[in-house]
């Protein structure tokens, strides 16, 4: 099996070593990734210049640096890299569940992957003021991979990994409670400056990403690319030619 590996947090990232020391024992690993961090970025592509990308071994794995997004990289990998079969992107430092889904360039850079007909998975855990004990969550990386490597069904999937975890559920995206808020900061010279960040949900509804994580669940949503409304679609009347 051909493995790409990328992510958000950038070539130096641990999460990406991480991920690399647990996926080597499933296949042969490219790794292309962002040279700088590129959370939050979503699924931009840098299309007003061209983008380089750089020899960058990692722990002995050869690999790569862009300076572009996630999801250039892996637009670029595939390309350069015949005959992959699946894009791992992470391990993300922090989670990626509920509406942070839509900002997320961790799951962009797997959403790439389905968007040119391979499959992609993310994979994400909480951090703190430490970063998160990659250790700890081998065995559960090794169990998620083993069991999604191989099953062609799901095309896309978002996996969250907690601390600790104590179990495995498949969920759905938690999307009732849109968790960003905007905190007013000061700079050194008393201006306003304002930070974009999270709040805790409190709300939980079982059978979501956010309730299995707060659980201590291993989460896996599996996703499709078509935003499509179907029920809207099929309530709609068109409108009479003007
Ligand atoms: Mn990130």
């Amino acid at each position: 099996m051909h493995l790409l590996l990328a992510n958000d947090d950038g070539i130096y990232s641990p999460g990406l070593a991480a991920l690399a020391a647990v996926a080597s024992d499933f296949g042969e690993l490219h790794i292309v990734a962002p040279d700088v961090e590129q959370s939050s970025m979503g699924q931009a592509i840098t299309h007003s210049r061209p983008i380089s990308i750089r020899r960058t071994p990692i722990n002995g794995y050869d690999a790569h640096r862009v300076n572009g997004t996630p999801a250039d990289c892996v637009a670029l990998g595939a390309d350069l890299f015949k005959g992959i079969d699946v894009v791992l992107s992470g391990i993300n430092l922090g989670p990626n569940i509920g509406s942070s889904m839509w900002h997320s360039g961790t799951l962009a850079a797997a959403k790439q992957a389905a968007l040119l007909g391979l499959r992609g998975i993310a994979l994400s855990t909480p951090t703190g003021k430490a970063d998160p004990d990659f250790e700890r969550l081998r065995p559960w990386v090794a169990k998620i991979l083993e069991h999604l490597l191989f099953e062609s069904d799901v095309r896309l999937a978002n996996v969250n990994f907690p601390p600790d975890p104590v179990g495995i559920r498949w969920t759905r995206q938690a999307v009732s409670q849109y968790d960003g808020r905007v905190v007013p900061i000061t700079d050194p010279m008393g201006r306003s400056l304002y930070w974009l960040t999270v709040r805790r949900v409190e709300e939980l509804e079982e059978g979501t990403d956010r309730w299995a994580m707060r659980n201590g669940f291993v989460s896996i949503t599996p996703l499709r690319l078509d935003l499509t409304d179907d029920a809207a679609l099929a309530r709609m009347h068109t409108p009479a030619t003007p």
